[in-house]
Protein backbone atom coordinates (compact mmCIF):
# COMPACT_ATOMS: atom_id res chain seq x y z
CA UNK A 1 0.00 0.00 0.00
CA UNK A 2 1.18 2.98 -1.02
CA UNK A 3 -0.16 6.57 -1.28
CA UNK A 4 1.66 9.82 -2.29
CA UNK A 5 2.11 13.29 -2.77
CA UNK A 6 3.22 16.29 -5.06
CA UNK A 7 7.27 15.44 -4.57
CA UNK A 8 7.64 18.67 -6.47
CA UNK A 9 5.63 20.90 -3.75
CA UNK A 10 7.13 19.06 -1.07
CA UNK A 11 10.30 19.85 -1.98
CA UNK A 12 9.87 23.73 -1.70
CA UNK A 13 7.87 23.18 1.33
CA UNK A 14 8.33 26.46 3.86
CA UNK A 15 8.57 24.17 6.85
CA UNK A 16 11.65 21.67 5.64
CA UNK A 17 14.02 21.62 8.32
CA UNK A 18 16.61 21.53 6.20
CA UNK A 19 18.66 24.48 4.07
CA UNK A 20 17.01 25.49 1.17
CA UNK A 21 18.76 27.20 -2.03
CA UNK A 22 16.64 30.02 -0.47
CA UNK A 23 18.12 30.64 3.00
CA UNK A 24 21.86 31.18 1.52
CA UNK A 25 21.32 34.16 3.34
CA UNK A 26 20.99 32.85 6.82
CA UNK A 27 24.76 33.84 7.59
CA UNK A 28 23.35 37.51 8.07
CA UNK A 29 20.78 36.49 10.76
CA UNK A 30 22.98 34.18 12.61
CA UNK A 31 23.76 35.55 16.14
CA UNK A 32 27.09 36.06 17.06
CA UNK A 33 27.27 35.69 20.25
CA UNK A 34 25.89 33.89 23.60
CA UNK A 35 23.54 37.09 24.57
CA UNK A 36 21.82 37.38 21.20
CA UNK A 37 21.60 33.14 20.94
CA UNK A 38 17.63 33.09 21.94
CA UNK A 39 16.74 30.52 23.93
CA UNK A 40 18.53 26.96 24.46
CA UNK A 41 18.94 28.23 27.93
CA UNK A 42 20.24 25.08 29.82
CA UNK A 43 22.67 24.87 27.13
CA UNK A 44 24.03 28.20 27.23
CA UNK A 45 24.15 28.63 30.51
CA UNK A 46 26.37 25.71 31.06
CA UNK A 47 28.95 26.84 27.97
CA UNK A 48 29.10 29.98 29.25
CA UNK A 49 30.27 28.63 32.13
CA UNK A 50 32.52 26.27 30.05
CA UNK A 51 33.89 29.05 28.07
CA UNK A 52 34.56 31.66 31.03
CA UNK A 53 36.59 28.39 32.87
CA UNK A 54 38.59 27.31 29.80
CA UNK A 55 39.64 31.08 29.08
CA UNK A 56 40.94 31.81 32.49
CA UNK A 57 42.84 28.72 32.24
CA UNK A 58 44.18 30.02 28.81
CA UNK A 59 43.33 26.08 27.49
CA UNK A 60 40.75 24.92 24.77
CA UNK A 61 37.13 24.54 25.42
CA UNK A 62 36.90 20.90 25.85
CA UNK A 63 35.03 18.54 23.26
CA UNK A 64 31.77 19.17 22.26
CA UNK A 65 29.06 17.37 20.69
CA UNK A 66 25.40 19.16 19.72
CA UNK A 67 21.86 17.15 19.07
CA UNK A 68 18.82 17.90 17.78
CA UNK A 69 16.81 17.92 15.29
CA UNK A 70 17.91 20.23 11.37
CA UNK A 71 17.76 23.44 11.96
CA UNK A 72 17.63 24.07 15.83
CA UNK A 73 20.85 26.18 15.57
CA UNK A 74 23.61 23.70 15.96
CA UNK A 75 25.89 25.53 13.61
CA UNK A 76 25.34 28.75 14.77
CA UNK A 77 26.20 28.02 18.23
CA UNK A 78 29.17 26.22 17.53
CA UNK A 79 30.15 29.47 15.55
CA UNK A 80 29.14 31.79 18.82
CA UNK A 81 31.54 29.81 21.06
CA UNK A 82 34.20 30.08 18.80
CA UNK A 83 33.41 33.77 18.75
CA UNK A 84 33.43 33.87 22.56
CA UNK A 85 36.53 32.05 22.91
CA UNK A 86 38.05 34.50 20.56
CA UNK A 87 39.63 31.35 18.19
CA UNK A 88 38.80 30.25 14.33
CA UNK A 89 36.49 28.02 12.83
CA UNK A 90 37.16 25.38 10.45
CA UNK A 91 33.91 24.10 9.08
CA UNK A 92 33.75 20.81 7.50
CA UNK A 93 31.35 17.72 7.65
CA UNK A 94 31.23 13.94 8.16
CA UNK A 95 30.30 12.85 4.76
CA UNK A 96 32.71 15.30 2.76
CA UNK A 97 36.04 13.71 4.75
CA UNK A 98 36.36 11.24 2.67
CA UNK A 99 39.66 9.70 3.61
CA UNK A 100 41.99 9.55 6.81
CA UNK A 101 44.30 11.79 4.93
CA UNK A 102 41.94 14.73 4.64
CA UNK A 103 40.85 14.73 8.03
CA UNK A 104 44.41 14.61 9.11
CA UNK A 105 45.49 17.36 6.91
CA UNK A 106 43.18 19.39 8.40
CA UNK A 107 43.89 18.31 11.44
CA UNK A 108 47.49 19.94 11.30
CA UNK A 109 46.44 22.81 9.65
CA UNK A 110 44.46 24.05 12.61
CA UNK A 111 46.18 27.08 15.07
CA UNK A 112 46.65 26.90 18.64
CA UNK A 113 43.25 26.70 20.44
CA UNK A 114 40.95 26.50 17.26
CA UNK A 115 37.59 24.51 16.83
CA UNK A 116 37.01 22.28 14.18
CA UNK A 117 33.25 21.87 13.43
CA UNK A 118 32.25 18.70 12.01
CA UNK A 119 28.43 18.35 11.25
CA UNK A 120 26.50 15.08 10.57
CA UNK A 121 29.72 13.55 12.65
CA UNK A 122 27.96 10.57 13.00
CA UNK A 123 28.09 9.84 9.23
CA UNK A 124 31.84 10.11 9.13
CA UNK A 125 33.90 6.71 7.56
CA UNK A 126 34.57 4.47 9.88
CA UNK A 127 38.60 4.90 9.01
CA UNK A 128 38.58 8.47 9.30
CA UNK A 129 36.85 8.39 12.81
CA UNK A 130 39.62 6.57 14.12
CA UNK A 131 42.21 9.51 13.22
CA UNK A 132 40.15 11.27 15.60
CA UNK A 133 40.26 9.57 18.58
CA UNK A 134 44.17 9.87 19.81
CA UNK A 135 43.29 13.89 18.24
CA UNK A 136 40.43 14.42 20.48
CA UNK A 137 42.41 12.49 23.58
CA UNK A 138 46.15 13.31 23.16
CA UNK A 139 45.97 16.04 20.40
CA UNK A 140 48.60 13.68 18.16
CA UNK A 141 47.70 11.64 15.29
CA UNK A 142 49.62 8.09 14.11
CA UNK A 143 50.58 8.60 10.39
CA UNK A 144 51.46 5.26 8.72
CA UNK A 145 54.35 5.47 6.72
CA UNK A 146 55.52 2.89 3.94
CA UNK A 147 54.05 -0.54 3.18
CA UNK A 148 54.13 -4.42 4.54
CA UNK A 149 56.40 -6.20 6.99
CA UNK A 150 59.04 -2.28 7.18
CA UNK A 151 55.67 -0.16 7.50
CA UNK A 152 56.55 2.34 10.40
CA UNK A 153 54.00 4.28 12.43
CA UNK A 154 55.25 7.93 13.45
CA UNK A 155 53.36 10.24 16.04
CA UNK A 156 53.00 13.80 14.94
CA UNK A 157 51.61 16.40 17.37
CA UNK A 158 48.69 18.50 16.61
CA UNK A 159 47.76 21.60 18.16
CA UNK A 160 45.55 21.91 20.83
CA UNK A 161 42.17 22.33 19.46
CA UNK A 162 38.46 22.12 20.44
CA UNK A 163 36.26 19.47 18.26
CA UNK A 164 32.55 20.47 18.07
CA UNK A 165 30.17 17.67 16.41
CA UNK A 166 26.56 18.20 15.61
CA UNK A 167 24.32 15.45 15.17
CA UNK A 168 20.81 14.71 14.06
CA UNK A 169 21.17 11.48 15.54
CA UNK A 170 23.31 11.17 18.64
CA UNK A 171 22.16 7.35 18.85
CA UNK A 172 24.50 6.13 15.73
CA UNK A 173 27.58 7.62 16.89
CA UNK A 174 29.69 4.89 18.02
CA UNK A 175 30.50 4.73 21.70
CA UNK A 176 34.25 5.49 21.68
CA UNK A 177 33.47 8.68 19.63
CA UNK A 178 30.98 9.70 21.96
CA UNK A 179 32.86 9.13 25.13
CA UNK A 180 35.76 11.02 23.79
CA UNK A 181 33.48 14.65 23.82
CA UNK A 182 33.46 16.12 27.39
CA UNK A 183 30.72 18.19 26.93
CA UNK A 184 27.04 17.12 25.12
CA UNK A 185 24.07 19.52 24.82
CA UNK A 186 20.75 18.65 23.39
CA UNK A 187 19.39 21.22 21.35
CA UNK A 188 15.71 21.45 22.20
CA UNK A 189 12.81 22.82 20.34
CA UNK A 190 12.11 26.34 20.90
CA UNK A 191 8.74 27.61 22.28
CA UNK A 192 6.57 29.96 20.23
CA UNK A 193 7.79 32.92 22.94
CA UNK A 194 11.58 32.38 22.02
CA UNK A 195 10.35 32.00 18.11
CA UNK A 196 8.76 35.29 18.37
CA UNK A 197 11.45 36.94 19.73
CA UNK A 198 13.60 35.34 16.88
CA UNK A 199 11.37 36.27 14.44
CA UNK A 200 11.16 39.98 15.42
CA UNK A 201 15.13 40.14 15.53
CA UNK A 202 15.26 38.65 11.76
CA UNK A 203 12.46 41.36 10.70
CA UNK A 204 14.73 44.36 12.22
CA UNK A 205 17.78 42.83 10.45
CA UNK A 206 15.97 42.49 7.52
CA UNK A 207 14.32 45.99 7.41
CA UNK A 208 10.78 44.33 7.38
CA UNK A 209 7.85 46.05 9.50
CA UNK A 210 5.87 43.86 11.52
CA UNK A 211 3.51 43.66 14.28
CA UNK A 212 3.83 41.89 17.42
CA UNK A 213 1.07 39.71 17.07
CA UNK A 214 2.32 38.86 13.32
CA UNK A 215 5.52 37.49 14.58
CA UNK A 216 3.69 35.41 16.94
CA UNK A 217 1.57 33.63 14.14
CA UNK A 218 4.34 32.78 12.40
CA UNK A 219 6.35 31.75 15.96
CA UNK A 220 3.84 29.29 16.10
CA UNK A 221 3.31 27.99 13.01
CA UNK A 222 7.44 27.29 12.75
CA UNK A 223 7.44 24.00 14.30
CA UNK A 224 9.79 25.12 16.76
CA UNK A 225 12.68 25.69 14.34
CA UNK A 226 13.90 29.14 13.81
CA UNK A 227 15.40 28.03 10.12
CA UNK A 228 11.31 27.43 9.28
CA UNK A 229 10.69 30.65 11.27
CA UNK A 230 13.43 32.81 9.56
CA UNK A 231 11.97 31.44 5.80
CA UNK A 232 8.29 31.94 6.74
CA UNK A 233 9.22 35.85 7.70
CA UNK A 234 10.52 35.93 4.16
CA UNK A 235 7.89 34.34 2.35
CA UNK A 236 5.34 36.14 4.34
CA UNK A 237 7.08 39.29 3.41
CA UNK A 238 6.23 38.75 -0.19
CA UNK A 239 2.91 38.44 0.45
CA UNK A 240 3.00 41.58 2.90
CA UNK A 241 4.65 43.48 -0.08
CA UNK A 242 2.57 42.35 -2.68
CA UNK A 243 -1.08 42.04 -0.96
CA UNK A 244 -0.71 44.13 1.91
CA UNK A 245 0.65 47.56 2.39
CA UNK A 246 4.24 45.84 3.36
CA UNK A 247 3.22 45.34 7.03
CA UNK A 248 3.39 41.81 8.65
CA UNK A 249 -0.13 42.06 10.59
CA UNK A 250 -1.70 38.75 12.03
CA UNK A 251 -4.56 38.47 9.36
CA UNK A 252 -1.59 38.96 6.43
CA UNK A 253 0.56 36.14 8.32
CA UNK A 254 -2.20 33.69 9.10
CA UNK A 255 -3.11 34.45 5.08
CA UNK A 256 0.01 34.19 3.89
CA UNK A 257 0.95 30.84 6.13
CA UNK A 258 -2.53 29.29 5.21
CA UNK A 259 -2.03 29.87 1.19
CA UNK A 260 1.72 27.71 1.91
CA UNK A 261 -0.56 25.11 3.28
CA UNK A 262 0.74 25.21 6.76
CA UNK A 263 -2.27 25.06 9.20
CA UNK A 264 -2.62 26.66 12.51
CA UNK A 265 -0.82 24.25 14.53
CA UNK A 266 2.62 24.42 12.14
CA UNK A 267 1.19 21.12 10.11
CA UNK A 268 2.04 20.84 6.95
CA UNK A 269 0.88 18.33 4.37
CA UNK A 270 3.26 15.71 4.95
CA UNK A 271 2.84 16.04 8.68
CA UNK A 272 -0.78 15.84 8.13
CA UNK A 273 -0.60 12.54 5.93
CA UNK A 274 1.42 10.84 8.50
CA UNK A 275 -1.56 11.59 10.99
CA UNK A 276 -3.77 10.86 8.10
CA UNK A 277 -2.35 7.78 7.08
CA UNK A 278 -2.11 6.01 10.72
CA UNK A 279 -5.72 6.48 11.23
CA UNK A 280 -6.97 5.35 7.86
CA UNK A 281 -4.84 2.43 7.58
CA UNK A 282 -3.72 1.42 10.77
CA UNK A 283 -6.18 2.03 12.70
CA UNK A 284 -4.48 4.93 14.73
CA UNK A 285 -1.78 2.39 15.19
CA UNK A 286 0.50 1.15 16.32
CA UNK A 287 2.38 1.00 13.03
CA UNK A 288 6.11 0.49 12.40
CA UNK A 289 8.06 3.51 11.22
CA UNK A 290 9.37 1.71 8.02
CA UNK A 291 5.41 0.47 7.10
CA UNK A 292 4.71 3.94 7.72
CA UNK A 293 7.73 6.03 5.62
CA UNK A 294 6.60 2.89 2.65
CA UNK A 295 3.06 4.07 3.04
CA UNK A 296 3.44 7.80 2.25
CA UNK A 297 6.21 7.27 0.02
CA UNK A 298 9.09 8.76 2.41
CA UNK A 299 12.04 7.95 3.67
CA UNK A 300 12.33 6.52 7.52
CA UNK A 301 14.77 8.94 8.28
CA UNK A 302 13.20 11.45 7.20
CA UNK A 303 9.86 10.87 9.48
CA UNK A 304 11.82 10.48 12.02
CA UNK A 305 14.75 12.87 11.94
CA UNK A 306 12.02 15.98 10.60
CA UNK A 307 8.51 15.24 10.93
CA UNK A 308 8.00 13.08 14.14
CA UNK A 309 10.28 15.22 16.70
CA UNK A 310 7.45 18.01 16.48
CA UNK A 311 4.66 16.01 16.23
CA UNK A 312 5.46 14.21 19.60
CA UNK A 313 6.08 17.25 21.09
CA UNK A 314 2.57 18.80 20.07
CA UNK A 315 0.94 15.67 21.41
CA UNK A 316 -0.49 14.37 17.88
CA UNK A 317 1.69 11.51 18.15
CA UNK A 318 3.08 8.82 20.57
CA UNK A 319 6.03 6.29 20.40
CA UNK A 320 5.67 2.75 21.75
CA UNK A 321 7.63 -0.01 21.82
CA UNK A 322 5.17 -1.65 19.08
CA UNK A 323 5.06 1.65 16.62
CA UNK A 324 3.83 4.84 16.28
CA UNK A 325 0.42 5.85 17.29
CA UNK A 326 -1.83 8.94 16.92
CA UNK A 327 -3.52 10.49 19.77
CA UNK A 328 -6.59 11.68 20.35
CA UNK A 329 -5.90 15.28 19.65
CA UNK A 330 -4.28 14.36 16.24
CA UNK A 331 -8.22 12.66 15.26
CA UNK A 332 -9.41 16.36 16.92
CA UNK A 333 -7.21 18.73 15.03
CA UNK A 334 -7.96 16.81 11.21
CA UNK A 335 -11.57 16.89 11.80
CA UNK A 336 -12.02 13.06 12.15
CA UNK A 337 -14.24 11.14 14.73
CA UNK A 338 -12.69 8.94 17.56
CA UNK A 339 -13.95 6.27 18.55
CA UNK A 340 -10.69 5.55 21.44
CA UNK A 341 -7.59 4.12 20.65
CA UNK A 342 -8.25 0.64 18.55
CA UNK A 343 -5.35 -1.86 18.64
CA UNK A 344 -4.51 -3.12 14.46
CA UNK A 345 -5.32 -7.03 15.46
CA UNK A 346 -8.78 -5.67 16.12
P1 LIG B 1 21.52 23.55 12.39
O1 LIG B 1 23.03 23.62 12.28
O2 LIG B 1 21.07 22.99 13.71
O3 LIG B 1 20.86 22.84 11.23
P2 LIG B 1 21.67 26.43 12.04
O4 LIG B 1 22.67 26.77 13.07
O5 LIG B 1 22.14 26.43 10.62
O6 LIG B 1 20.95 25.04 12.37
O7 LIG B 1 20.45 27.46 12.22
C1 LIG B 1 19.56 27.82 11.20
C2 LIG B 1 19.23 29.29 11.23
O8 LIG B 1 18.40 29.54 12.34
C3 LIG B 1 20.45 30.19 11.42
O9 LIG B 1 20.82 30.82 10.24
C4 LIG B 1 20.05 31.26 12.39
O10 LIG B 1 19.73 32.44 11.69
C5 LIG B 1 18.78 30.75 13.01
N1 LIG B 1 18.98 30.45 14.44
C6 LIG B 1 19.28 29.23 14.96
N2 LIG B 1 19.33 29.28 16.29
C7 LIG B 1 19.05 30.55 16.64
C8 LIG B 1 18.93 31.22 17.91
N3 LIG B 1 19.08 30.56 19.06
N4 LIG B 1 18.65 32.53 17.91
C9 LIG B 1 18.46 33.19 16.75
N5 LIG B 1 18.53 32.61 15.52
C10 LIG B 1 18.83 31.31 15.47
Amino acid sequence: MSISYSGGEAEQAVTRTSMLPEDSNEGSLRPRTLSEYIGQTKAKENLSVFIKAAKMRGEPLDHVLLHGPPGLGKTTLASVIANEMCVNMRVTSGPTIEKPGDLAALLTNLQENDILFVDEIHRLDRAVEEILYPAMEDYAIDIIIGKGPSANSIRLDLPHFTLIGATTRSGQLTAPLRDRFGVTLRLELYTPAELADIVRRSAGILGIEIEPEGAWEIASRSRGTPRIANRMLRRVRDFAQVEADGVITRPVADAALTRLEVDAKGLDNIDRLMLRSIIEFYKGGPVGLETLAATINEEAVTLEDVYEPYLLQQGFLTRTPRGRCVTRKAYEHLGIEYYGQQSIED
